[in-house]
């Protein structure tokens, strides 16, 4: 599992995780509260997105970002939504850098659903 050192993002317009082994994962606040999986984002039965990308304010921010047990962090956003978990697997290997995103076209690393 990859564990961060550091999270730079409240109230900017990128959340950045600096991982342990060196690499940084840098995401868009908007695009992060976007790929939100909660239960109010996604239906949990079919898969369906329930959140429509235009209601999202291109402002929009993390106020809180919390550790989530030794695997995920929890962020409150500046829209009010506060049930969004992202887990350090799914951050990591959907990494939006040029490296990762060439590592995932060869296949070398896991590629999430
Ligand atoms: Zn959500
Ligand atoms: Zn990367």
């Amino acid at each position: 599992m990859p564990m961060p050192d550091e999270i730079v993002g409240l109230l900017r317009s990128k959340i950045t995780l600096k991982w342990a082994d060196g690499h940084e994962t840098a995401y868009r606040a908007r695009d992060l509260r976007l790929a939100c999986r909660c239960a109010a984002c996604i239906e949990e039965t079919s898969g369906r997105p329930l959140l429509d990308p235009a209601t999202i304010s291109e402002n929009v921010r993390a106020k809180k970002i919390e550790l989530c047990g030794q695997y995920a962090i929890a962020i409150e956003w500046t829209d009010g939504h506060t049930t969004g978990i992202f887990n350090f697997r799914d951050l990591r290997g959907n990494c939006p850098c040029d490296l990762c995103i060439a590592e995932r076209a060869a296949g070398r690393a896991p590629r999430s659903p």
